[in-house]
C-alpha cells in the first residue's frame, strides 16, 4: 500500500520563488509558455509569501528551499534577488529556505558577499553554470572569484546548489550542465556541501551518479525529473538514499503541481525507510530545522 503523504514532514528543495518582473523578455516568454492560465496566479505568488504557504498546505508540503542566483546576461536577476527572497522567506523563516546567490564576474569582493548572504539568512547559495556563463570549476581556469565563493561558503556552512542538465531558456549554455565539473569542487571543497541540482538530467544521468557515489559532499536534488520515471533515470537510486533530496522545481516549465509529484513518488518502487529519507529526514540534515535565526 502507497503511504500517506501526510505521514512526512515534507521538504521541497527546490522551487523557484524570483522576481519575475525583472526576468529579460526571452526568459519572461519561455517561463510563461504553457502557464498563460495561471500567470496572474504566479505573478501573485512572487510578491505574496502567504499565498505560498496555502499551497504548501494544500499539497502537503512542509518546508521549501526558494530558489534564487544572479544571472544578469541570461535571465535578468540581479543582486537584488538576494533582498527579494531573504524578505520574502523571513516572513515564516521555519517554512521558506532562502537560496541567494554571488555571480563571481560582478561582485567585487566574492567572499565578502558570502559573509552577506550569510548575514541575511540566506541558507544556500546556488550556482547555475549555464546562466552564469562559466562551468562550476571555472575556477581552475583562472576564476578566482569562484574560488572565492567556494572558500567562503565551505568556512561559513553554506551549502550550495548547482545546476546540472540542460536548460531550455533563450542563451543559457547547457554545455556547462555536465555534473563531472563538480569532480573538481568536491575535492578541491572537501567540506562543502554540494547539491546537484536534477541529477544531470536528461543526458547525463551516469555522471551525475557517479559523481553521487564518489563524493559523500554531493547530494542529489531529483527536481525536474518526472517523478515516475525516477528509477529509469537513476536504476540504483536506493544504494544513495541517504544522500538524496526531494525536488520538484515548481512551477518551472512542465512542473504543474507539488502534491501531485510527491502521489507519484511515492507510487515509485522504494522502501518506506528510503521514501522518508528522500522525502524528509535528508534534507533535515542539511537544513536542520530551527536553524534560521
Ligand atoms: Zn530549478
Amino acid at each position: 500500500m502507497t503511504p500517506s503523504l501526510d505521514t512526512f514532514r515534507i521538504t521541497d528543495v527546490h522551487i523557484h520563488i524570483q522576481p519575475w518582473k525583472d526576468l529579460k523578455p526571452g526568459p519572461l516568454e519561455a517561463m510563461r509558455r504553457g502557464k498563460e492560465k495561471h500567470w496572474d496566479f504566479l505573478m501573485q505568488l512572487m510578491e505574496d509569501p502567504k499565498l505560498l504557504i496555502s499551497v504548501l498546505d494544500k499539497s502537503g508540503v512542509w518546508r521549501v528551499g526558494l530558489v534564487n542566483y544572479v544571472s544578469p546576461d541570461v535571465m535578468g536577476f540581479t543582486d537584488s534577488t538576494n533582498t527579494f527572497v531573504a524578505k520574502y522567506a523571513a516572513a515564516y523563516p521555519e517554512r521558506l529556505l532562502p537560496y541567494g546567490g554571488v555571480h563571481p564576474n560582478y561582485s567585487k569582493n566574492p567572499a565578502a558577499d558570502v559573509d552577506r548572504l550569510v548575514g541575511m539568512g540566506i541558507r544556500l547559495l546556488k550556482i547555475h553554470p549555464s546562466h552564469m556563463m562559466f562551468p562550476a570549476n571555472a575556477y581552475t581556469d583562472g576564476l578566482a572569484g569562484l574560488a572565492a565563493i567556494y572558500k567562503q561558503c565551505e568556512a561559513r556552512g553554506l551549502p550550495i546548489m548547482v545546476h546540472t542538465g540542460t536548460s531550455i531558456f533563450p542563451g543559457a549554455r547547457s554545455k556547462w550542465g555536465n555534473p563531472m565539473e563538480l569532480d573538481d569542487v568536491a575535492i578541491d571543497f572537501p567540506d562543502l556541501q554540494i547539491v546537484m541540482a536534477h541529477g544531470g538530467r536528461p543526458l547525463w544521468m551516469d555522471e551525475a551518479f557517479f559523481i553521487l557515489r564518489r563524493h559523500k559532499n554531493v547530494w542529489l536534488d531529483v527536481s525536474g525529473i518526472p517523478p515516475l520515471k525516477l528509477l529509469e533515470y537513476f536504476p540504483r537510486l536506493a544504494e544513495m538514499a541517504d544522500r538524496v533530496l526531494w525536488g520538484t522545481d515548481w512551477p518551472s516549465p512542465g512542473v504543474k503541481d507539488l502534491r501531485q509529484n510527491i502521489e507519484q513518488f511515492l507510487s515509485v518502487a522504494l522502501s518506506d525507510e528510503h521514501r522518508r529519507a528522500i522525502l524528509e529526514s535528508n534534507a533535515l540534515r542539511l537544513f536542520p530545522a530551527g536553524d534560521f535565526a
